[in-house]
């Protein structure tokens, strides 16, 4: 494991931090700023100032310069998430783009996918959506139903997708569905399309999560249209495409979230010390501070998971299934956290922001805590993944 950074890196460090001080201001680094902005409008705040980023040279950090990112190494994108997190920056409007869709375009699409997908995303100009989940199929994904006929130069599809993420606001959306028989496998025949979202056979409605915000929704394709050219891989592979993007899904280094969830220990621990238990602070119970330890000790781990991870992917490794370590770590960590908060301040943490009791963000971290252990693959689906084709035991 290699703890060191270079002369370059710290460099690349200093420029990012002196941009951030210059063009993030004080009042965007607080909840505050947000509380009282529609969701529409925070989305839209973002989206520009993200796309001001991107035209400052901050984006796509490892991505080659001809595609419109810096072409950073894997230490230089850490650095990156860790200034990102420290600062209190908004993340990415376009996380499926940006995280999932573009490396998987960089390692398997065409040249002229390359040029025209990635840069768009850089900029935020197009909002990519991923529709892999339906109402059938969740951790099952082969279960997928979903159609696409091929009529003439086109694809006509129907079927239903379900909990995607910035339905309401994407412009485009990469999707699996069934184009050719599934010859005794269900992961024959599937294809991954590449629809625009801003056409009458394309209905987004949105989901309300616990927190209340809208942030996924389902969209329904009824005869929509996808030219038969706007295919990632080749006609019927789409299972490969999709589990190679799911890779990238489950993440490489996790130095972003760690930075993330220690500021947050931080304030679970202040939370503690403020919270009155039978006229003590909270922070004294021994069975408290005995939670607060374990979950000290499971940052450190995830920290030293990451730079693992980040030395491997340094060395040109590629991470395989070994993703899915990374992404049970900070995940469960995460959650552990998170219901640390929950015993402090009691039942009475989902109440965001209660004067004297909850804290807004903490509260908001809290509920999006449970989200994760479930996206990109249940905890339960990634130890199947981690025991059989990582630790090769039975079956
Ligand atoms: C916040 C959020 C955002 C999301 N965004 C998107 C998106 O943008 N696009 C998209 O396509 N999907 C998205 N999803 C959906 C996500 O990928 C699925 O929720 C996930 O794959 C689980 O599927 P499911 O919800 O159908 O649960 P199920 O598959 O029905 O699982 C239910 C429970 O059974 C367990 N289980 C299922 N199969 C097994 C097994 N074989 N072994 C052991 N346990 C098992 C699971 O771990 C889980 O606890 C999002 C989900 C969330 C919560």
């Amino acid at each position: 494991m290699d703890l060191s950074h270079s002369e370059q890196d710290e460099e690349f460090r200093r420029e990012l931090r002196t941009w951030l001080d210059q063009n993030l201001p004080q009042e965007m680094r607080r909840m505050e700023f947000w509380a009282d902005k529609a969701e529409d409008e925070q989305f839209q705040i973002r989206r520009e100032w993200e796309a001001g980023k991107a035209k400052a040279g901050f984006a796509g950090i490892q991505w080659p310069t001809e595609y419109g990112g810096r072409g950073g190494t894997p230490t230089m994108k850490a650095i990156y998430d860790q200034e990102m997190a420290l600062a209190n920056a908004p993340t990415t409007v376009n996380p499926l783009g940006l995280t999932f869709l573009a490396p998987t375009v960089m390692y398997l699409g065409t040249e002229e996918q390359k040029k025209t997908i990635i840069p768009e995303l850089l900029h935020n100009k197009t909002i990519w959506c991923q529709g892999f989940s339906e109402p059938g199929a969740g951790s099952d994904l082969a279960a997928l139903q979903m159609r696409a006929e091929k009529q003439g130069e086109e694809y006509l599809l129907n079927g239903q997708k379900i909990w995607t993420t910035n339905a309401m606001h994407g412009d485009k959306i990469f999707t699996l569905a069934r184009t050719g028989p599934s010859d005794g496998s269900k992961h024959a025949g599937i294809s991954m399309l590449l629809v625009d979202m801003h056409q009458p056979g394309v209905e987004a409605r949105p989901l309300k999560q616990m927190s209340g915000a809208s942030e996924f929704g389902e969209v329904f394709f009824t005869d929509a249209t996808c030219p038969t050219t706007e295919i990632l891989g080749a006609e019927n592979e789409g299972w490969k495409v999709a589990m190679l993007l799911l890779s990238f899904e489950r993440g490489s280094s996790a130095i972003g979230q760690y930075t993330e969830f220690r500021k947050m220990w931080d304030e679970v621990a202040a939370a503690a010390r403020d919270t009155d238990r039978d006229g003590r602070p909270a922070a004294e119970d021994p069975v408290l501070r005995q939670a607060l330890a374990k979950e000290l000790v499971e940052l450190e781990c995830l920290k030293y998971h990451s730079w693992h991870i980040l030395t491997q992917t340094s060395k040109g490794k590629d991470l395989g299934f070994e993703a899915s370590m990374t992404k049970l770590q900070w995940s469960e960590t995460f959650r552990d956290l998170a219901d640390v908060y929950s015993d402090v301040v009691g039942p009475q943490f989902q109440v965001a922001g209660k004067p004297g009791v909850s804290r807004g963000e903490l509260t908001t971290m809290a509920l999006w805590s449970r989200s994760c252990t479930i996206w990109g693959g249940s905890s339960q689906v990634q130890r199947t993944i981690v025991a059989e084709r990582v630790l090769g035991l039975p079956r």
